[in-house]
This record gives C-alpha cells, structure tokens and sequence, in this order.
C-alpha cells in the first residue's frame, strides 16, 4: 500500500508527530555522545542515491570518523544508521532509541540494519543500541555520558541475518507485484501496530460492525467474520444473550453505551460525600530530564484543573508551561485546595492517588479525602461504546455520554509537542478545564 497507493494512508495523529518528535530530539543530542561527526541525513528522497555514494566514499576518508544517518543500500534495502563511529580499522554501528528499555522491536530493527550494512561490507567491531538511562539523574548540563546507555547486539544481529534475508526477499516480491496485494482485513491491521490504512481499507464496515467489540479477540472476531459470520445478527444468535459479548454487541445495533448497572452502584462512594472536587492533571515526562534532580520520563504536574464549591467562580486552574522550573509550587496548592473536600473525582488511566503520594500531596491516613477514578470504575463495571475499541479516553466517553460535546484532548500533546507556543498554551489551559467539566457531567450522571 506504501508503494502504490502512498496517498492512501491515514494522516498522522498530533500524539503520533509528537512521539516521532520525541525520537528526532533524542537521537540529535545522542550525537553528542560520539561528536564531530558529519551529518549525511539528505534533504529529500531524491538525494538517497548520493548519499549512498558519499557515505561508502567516507568510509575511505581518514578524516571522517564519525557519521550520522549514514545512507547505505544493499538489495534494494536502504538504511540510515543513527550513528557509524570509526572503531581503529572497524566501525561501531549505533542506533538511538528514546525509551528505558529495548524490545525485539528494536532488536529485529538492528538487525536489518545490520543485513545491510554486512552486504555493503563495512566492517564492523560491534553494533550497540543506544538507550536512556533510567538511573540518570540531571545535575547540571545533560552529561550525555550518563544519560545514555549502550548495550551490544552484534551476536542477536548476526544470528537473525537469515532470517532478515528470507523477510527482504518475500517483501521484495510484495513490492514488485503491479498492485498492492489483495488482502481483505484482518487481525493484521492492530498487531503488533495499528496499520496507518485502516482508513482505507476498513471504509466498508459499518461503524457499529461487532468487529469493534472490545469483549472477544481479534482472532475469533475474524474467525467468525472469514467463515461467513458477519454482521451482528449472526453473531447474536451464537452467543449467550446474557454475556457481555452479546451486550456490547447489542449496544453497537442501538448506538448507545453499555455498562452494568449493578457492578457500578456497588463501587458508589460510601457514605455519599458532602463536598465533591473534579480534578484534572496535566503530568509531563519528558525524555530527557529538563530539571536539576530529574531523571528520563520522570512526571512532573505541569497544570491542573480543579472544579469544585470552594474555589473561585467554581474552578482553580494553576500552570506553569512558559517555566517548567516552578513545577514543584503546584503540591503546597494541590495541598491546601484538596483539604476542602471529602471526595476527589478524576478520571485517568494512572493511579491518581498513586501520583498524589508520589509527590506528597497526598500522606497516607492523614487527608481527609478519598480518590475516586471514574476510569477505574468504568471499566470495572464494563462501560462499553462503540467509539471505545482501541481503549477507554475522556475523548470518547465524552462522545458516548453528550454527543454534542466536542472535547479535544489536545492539552497533554500541544504541551509537549510546542514547547513555546502560547496560542496552543491557551488552548491547553482551555482543554483542562473542559475535560474537567466532562468527569464532573460524568460523575453527575451516574452518581446523583
Ligand atoms: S489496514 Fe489491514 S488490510 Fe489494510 S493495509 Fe493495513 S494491515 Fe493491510
């Protein structure tokens, strides 16, 4: 579909531009690690052919001991290599990647790298990966020394070099054929990611199609669906009416939610509270620590909303997105506003009490409130809507509930995406307080 229909493909998600950003900045300052190095990254497609040629030039220039995004192409495979560092007469190959942890994803990436690089013959003293350090803690500049750490897979890279082989050559007969491969959908278009063609490609399936239920596995989703069961009714008749399967399903045929009533009033807070807050977070990790005594993807609070009686026309909002340095002045508010109240309403997928005694706004036993997470509660009561399939978001519950409420959840992605864009600042300050209003309509609907 890449090949021959490129202009098919979904447009990027503003959380998909960010976490790609999020990669591009870490892999730039990981330059640092190895500096000096020439930049061989070209400027558009059409410069690929070039840069394979400096780069193979460069691997002969003595002067050249470093490079980065270094082109190379080997059957019909073209790479760029974060990092190729000169190693005595060998090169160490490098690939950046801007999490705590590696994966096969990542192993399996090396190793195409790797079929490539063997092909074009550069030899190699080793191939690392390059990860953040979670033990880093920032004191000062970034050391880049410490905030990076690098771990060895030449011998995971060699091992999977046939197998690397086979996947180039059965995908180069893919990508010769005349036409995209006719393939109808399928559980290959969630795992192991959520194929950018969806839009496409699953434009025939009605909306409320039993394959958006949450409550059966792809696999026997499609299992019915390739063996001639596939549409709700015939679903319907092979499943219990009673299971949760067949009420989502059936919440799909009349557009409305699912949840069950009985589970949900059982986690209704006792004795009803006499004062309620709706509290919304807005919590920031950010990959490379920007704090003296912060490490990687360590949570900062970077705004709040808080609706409640005690406050000011109904609502507190505090931030501190033009200077993150005041982070820590929202726990001594956070403090003082939720000693008001006995009930603290939010909705988010994170432990929030866990968040609050992470940053001591919370001490055990000693507050006079209790947290009570719609998203937890939700779940356990099986709140299910068609706009749900790919997981429970205020978003779409806010779809769910108040149809005509438009809520955009942009605030935790434009934060982090612009980190000097005062418009998108507005918008974000903006968002906090409207998503706040939807976990109170939430809370009201259900619990009052
Ligand atoms: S959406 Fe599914 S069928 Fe379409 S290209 Fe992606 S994986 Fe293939």
């Amino acid at each position: 579909m890449q090949k021959k229909h490129p202009y098919l493909r979904d447009k990027l998600s503003i959380e998909q531009r960010a976490k790609f950003q999020r990669g591009t900045d870490v892999g730039i300052l990981a330059h640092d690690y190895f500096p000096g190095g020439v930049d061989m990254s070209p400027a558009s497609p059409s410069q690929f052919p070039k840069k394979v040629q400096e780069t193979m030039a460069n691997l002969d220039n003595p002067n050249v001991n470093v490079m980065y995004e270094a082109v190379f192409q080997y059957n019909d495979t073209l790479i760029m290599l974060d990092m190729l560092v000169r190693d005595g007469d060998r090169w160490l190959a490098v690939e950046v990647k801007s999490s705590l942890r590696l994966s096969d994803t990542y192993y399996n990436d090396a190793a195409l790298q790797y079929y490539v690089l063997h092909g074009c013959q550069v030899p190699l003293s080793d191939f690392k990966l390059m990860y953040l350090n979670a033990d880093y803690v920032k004191d000062g500049p970034i050391d880049v020394k410490q905030l990076f750490k690098l771990e060895s897979v030449m011998e995971y890279v060699v091992e999977h070099e046939d197998f690397v082989a086979q996947n180039v050559n059965r995908l180069k007969n893919v990508v010769a054929l005349p036409h995209a491969p006719l393939v109808d959908i399928g559980t290959q278009c969630h795992n192991p990611y959520p194929c950018d063609f969806q839009g496409h490609c699953w434009k025939h399936v009605p909306k409320n199609s039993f394959l958006f239920t949450t409550a059966m596995d792809d696999e026997i989703l499609f299992e019915n669906y390739f063996n001639g069961i596939n549409t709700n009714t015939k679903i319907l008749q092979q499943l219990d009416p009673d299971s949760e399967e067949a009420h989502q399903i059936e919440a799909l045929e009349t557009n409305s939610y699912y949840i069950d009533y009985k589970i949900l009033y059982s986690l209704s807070p006792q004795p009803k509270p006499k004062s309620v807050a709706y509290l919304n977070l807005l919590l920031h990790r950010p990959a490379v620590p920007e704090m003296d005594g912060t490490s990687p993807y360590q949570e900062m609070i970077l705004a709040f909303a808080l609706q409640g009686e005690h406050e000011i026309g109904g609502c507190s909002a505090w931030d501190c997105f033009e200077d993150h340095s005041r982070w820590n002045e929202s726990i001594d508010i956070l403090i003082e506003k939720l000693s008001h109240y006995e009930l603290i309403v939010c909705f988010t997928p994170q432990n929030l009490t866990t968040t609050l005694l992470r940053h001591e706004i919370m001490q055990n036993q000693t507050v006079g409130y209790k947290v009570f997470n719609l998203f937890d509660v939700l779940q356990q009561a099986h709140f299910y809507h068609q706009s749900i399939k790919r997981g429970l978001t205020l978003q779409r519950l806010s779809q769910a509930l108040f149809k005509d409420c438009k809520l955009f959840e942009h605030s935790r992605i434009i934060v982090e995406a612009n980190s000097n864009d005062l418009i998108s600042y507005q918008q974000a300050r903006e968002d906090l307080i409207a998503e706040n209003e939807v976990v109170a309509k939430t809370y009201q609907q259900f619990f009052k």
